[in-house]
């Protein structure tokens, strides 16, 4: 068989992560064949290596400044779908945006989908990522059946549930610090349209976001709500929930990938303020006071609003922005989240609408995965340096206190203490770490040089 040349190393000073804070050289290789990934394992001068998808991660994670990346997103090719069964097997730097166009006319859909689509299938595995149905299928990692690892030396394996059970959980949720997953095999859901009936609920308060979400579970697939991060008072929490099943009926019809809008510059820093932010905030709370409570809105509207503005991060210009998505568990969820939201709206820095949502009690396969029961609360900041990681080390004092974790990809900057407080399972996670596989974010929690 004619095997295709390992394509080289080069030193890159364009490689970020979403967030684009951290600046540092990356040395990257963009390999186009699945034989190609076993070659790149190989470089004496840069022991380690990191996988990588589109980068949509928006910390450290995707990021491995001493070592090398393998840029996975030019191994995107389907190996089999079942259009019967709905069981897919794929390489892993196809996109979910690229999925869908193909199973969706066929009535198949992801099983979870992040906001964005603009996701590898390696990449989502790899965060475990979840949606807004995660209270009825759990995260990505629930519908995994089985995976091809390629090891840091090269060597291939096929792993799954029963099949080298503890390395299938770690890599789940593992950031890439297993090695190089190749492929995927996934059990897409069946789907009766391309359609959701939704409905939109605008509401006051903390207090009704709640009442909201515990009946919004039972009779809904999907939940979320969008909050208006800058109220306080009695108004603190207040939001636009929105809760939707599919359609049953209504047309196969595929996404465009025709995007509208591209953001073409870093806008300058003073852009985002205290007074925009809220004025914006205020506008949408009552724009949608005025919509129609129900509507049925195509995936690609109610999934991934924000994929109509290509390169939105460039919003927050050169600095980059930070999020902060934490979990909190069930019992001290409802008081912690007021605290939370208090602390932030006191701080004056955070940006546009926030995300709360409930995660239900699917468990994730994974190690380190981020979904377990509770609310989860995600807000991106502005990087203002030493402001915003004064109030994140408060925030983190306030969920750690109250037995809660934050995300790893949406993570630059978790403490070592932080991590390990809030994924019991590091130390075995540690254990089955590929020792040729690091990323910056690992050497930060693991305290590894
Ligand atoms: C607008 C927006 C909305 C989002 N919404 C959500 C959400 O609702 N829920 C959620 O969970 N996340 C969400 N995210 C985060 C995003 O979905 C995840 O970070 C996703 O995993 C990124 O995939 P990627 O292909 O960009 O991977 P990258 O960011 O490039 O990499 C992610 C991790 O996977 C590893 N990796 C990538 N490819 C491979 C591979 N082939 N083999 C081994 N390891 C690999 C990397 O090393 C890294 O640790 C959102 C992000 C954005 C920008």
């Amino acid at each position: 068989m004619l095997r295709s040349s390992i394509p080289r190393f080069t030193d890159r000073t364009d490689v970020f992560s979403w967030g684009r804070v951290r600046r540092e050289p990356q040395r990257l290789a963009h390999p186009t064949f699945a034989d190609q990934l076993s070659g790149l394992a190989v470089d004496a001068t840069r022991p380690s290596r990191l996988a990588t998808g589109l980068r949509r991660s928006y910390g450290d994670s995707c990021l491995n400044g001493p070592g090398l990346l393998i840029d996975m997103t030019g191994v995107d090719r389907f190996i089999s779908f079942d259009r019967d069964t709905g069981r897919l097997v794929a390489e892993a730097g196809i996109s979910l945006s690229h999925i869908l166009q193909v199973v969706v006319p066929q009535g198949w859909f992801l099983p979870t989908t992040p906001g964005t689509r603009f996701v590898t299938l390696g990449g989502a595995v790899a965060n475990d990522v979840h949606g807004k149905n995660h209270h009825r299928f759990g995260s990505m990692g629930c519908s995994v059946r089985s995976l091809g690892l390629i090891s840091g030396d090269g060597a291939r394996l096929t792993i799954g549930p029963n099949d080298r059970p503890d390395l299938f959980a770690a890599t789940i949720g593992g950031l890439g610090l297993t090695g190089v997953i190749e492929w995927v095999e996934l059990q897409l859901v069946r789907v009766g349209s391309a359609y959701l009936d939704v409905e939109t609920i605008p509401y006051d308060n903390l207090g009704a976001f709640w009442a909201l979400a515990d009946e919004s579970t039972v009779s809904h697939e999907h939940t979320v709500a969008w909050i208006d991060c800058m109220s306080r008072g009695a108004r603190t929490g207040r939001g636009v929930f929105t809760r939707a099943n599919w359609a049953s009926d209504g047309a196969y019809t595929i996404h465009s990938d025709r995007t509208w809008k591209s953001m073409p510059l870093e806008l300058p820093g003073f852009a985002l303020n205290r007074l925009s932010v809220a004025a914006f905030n205020e506008f949408y709370f009552r724009l949608h006071k005025m919509k129609p409570r129900h509507q049925r809105q195509h995936y690609a509207t109610y999934f991934y609003p924000l994929d109509a503005v290509l390169n939105w991060n460039r919003l927050y210009g050169r600095r980059g922005m930070m999020q902060y998505q934490c979990v909190v568990p069930p019992g001290s969820d409802r008081a912690v989240m007021g605290v939370l939201l208090d602390e932030i709206s006191r701080s004056g820095q955070a940006s546009f609408l926030a995300v709360l949502k409930t995660f239900g009690d699917v468990a994730s396969p994974g190690l380190l995965s981020f979904p377990r029961p509770g609310a989860t609360l995600a807000l991106d900041f502005p990087n203002r340096g030493v402001e915003t990681l004064a109030l994140m080390a408060r925030l983190d004092r306030i969920v750690a206190d109250a037995g809660g974790a934050l995300y790893p990809a949406k993570d630059g900057r978790m403490p070592a203490d932080m991590f390990r407080r809030s994924f019991p399972d590091w130390q075995r996670f540690a254990g089955l770490k590929d020792p040729k596989m690091n990323s910056d974010f690992w050497r930060r929690v693991s305290l590894d040089d």
